[in-house]
């Protein structure tokens, strides 16, 4: 939890300003999560049926992108049990550090809904739309509920939450409802969640929705906000793995994950993680090449498998997969580094002095929680630099 904010700005930051509803809709629309999988539309329009019937199904998908309704990517990672229900290991850890803020002054917040896969949605709007085939009537199910594919429940990254025994009309009345909406969502953003459906939001799809708030991050917030920062990062602000992230950025070991950006609370990718490893250590040419069938020569990390092939620093998923796009899990890195830790591998010289000594004492960088986010990785990875 610790590593959840402090990497990102003060939610003082975060709250002087006031943001207009298309700045929250717009961070949704640019985040660019990972852990979720965007088929093109003609090819999401063949396997999700939202009636049955095709010519409704495209009346209806014609009326919902009139209000705005954007086709949303689907959760194709493990998600994180929490309350029940299901989420981004990332939303996961940020809902119950809110939910326990809240608690902690005296306020009840419950969460009603997270992940729904498109079948879910599916029997959902049917029951909204109620047979009804008429325009007006398709419309009035829109205002409340999103079709099959596009909801952004289909991320695992957007809660509705409640107060308990407020239905979702009457939340907006609640104590719950004014903590988390005080100072343009302070506390809402200070966890790096947004309002999903803000009250003055046009073309976004439903009726305002005071209930559903969606995960993007503190990090995004800042820099959709124009936060600047001495790590040269807008996402990443004062904080104890600040100095990590600057210190690989300063050694060339990452560049960010987009110009201005690295996204800190963002989960590690295999291929990504091997690059940076690889990099740590000097780009080394590798002696052999690696039999994975899933990484290629165009690929910006092809080079990192086939050196930690040589070393023997990795088996890959299969004997022919590496899956570089799969998450780095927090088990999976803890192996490698024991295998770092003892490899014959030339010294990461130069790189500065040592921090901790992670294969002595894992515990040392925190607790990670179930995804390695690409902040903590940065830690692991300067502790693993020893000169
Ligand atoms: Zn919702």
């Amino acid at each position: 939890m610790v590593a959840l904010l402090a990497v990102s700005p003060a939610s003082a930051d975060i709250a002087a300003d006031v943001v207009e509803a298309d700045t929250y809709l717009g961070i949704w629309d640019d985040a660019n999560f990972r852990g979720v999988d965007r088929p093109p539309d003609d090819i999401y329009d063949l396997f999700i049926d939202i009636t049955g019937n095709a010519d409704l199904d495209s009346r209806i998908r014609t009326l919902a992108e009139d209000r705005g309704y954007r086709r949303q990517p689907v959760a194709n990672v493990d998600l994180v049990p929490v309350d029940g229900r299901l989420l981004q290991a990332p939303a996961a850890e940020a809902w119950e550090a809110l939910q326990a803020a809240a608690r902690s002054e005296g306020v009840s917040l419950i969460l009603t809904s997270a992940f729904r896969d498109l079948r879910d949605q599916q029997f959902l709007f049917r029951d909204r739309l109620a047979g009804r085939t008429s325009d007006a009537g398709i419309e009035a199910a829109l205002r409340l509920s999103a079709p099959p594919g596009y909801s952004k429940h289909h991320t695992g990254y957007a809660i509705d939450v409640g107060q308990a025994g407020e239905d979702r009309p009457g939340f907006v009345n609640t104590r719950a409802y004014a903590w988390l909406a005080a100072d343009d969502f302070a506390q809402a953003k200070a966890y790096g969640f947004v309002p999903s459906y803000p009250a003055d939001g046009a073309l976004m799809g439903p009726d305002p929705e005071a209930w559903e708030f969606v995960w993007v991050g503190t990090g995004r917030i800042a820099c959709a906000l124009g936060a600047q920062f001495p790590t040269g990062f807008c996402d990443v602000g004062p904080g104890p793995r600040a100095d990590d992230i600057a210190w690989l950025s300063e050694v060339g070991v990452t560049v960010g994950c987009a110009p201005g950006r690295f996204c800190p609370d963002d989960p590690v990718l295999r291929g990504e993680a091997a690059s940076m490893l690889w990099r740590l250590y000097g780009a080394p040419a590798a002696t052999e090449q690696a039999p994975f069938d899933d990484v290629f020569a165009t690929d910006h990390f092809a080079t990192a498998v086939d050196w930690m092939w040589s070393e023997g620093l990795t088996s890959g998923t299969s004997e022919t997969t590496f899956s570089p796009d799969d998450l780095f899990t927090p088990d999976a890195a803890l192996a490698v580094l024991l295998r770092v830790a003892a490899a014959d591998l030339p010294e990461t010289s130069g790189l500065g002095a040592p921090v901790v000594d992670f294969a002595a004492d894992p515990v040392i960088i925190g607790d990670i929680g179930p995804q390695l986010g690409r902040a903590e990785f940065a830690s692991i990875l300067r502790a693993t630099a020893i000169g």
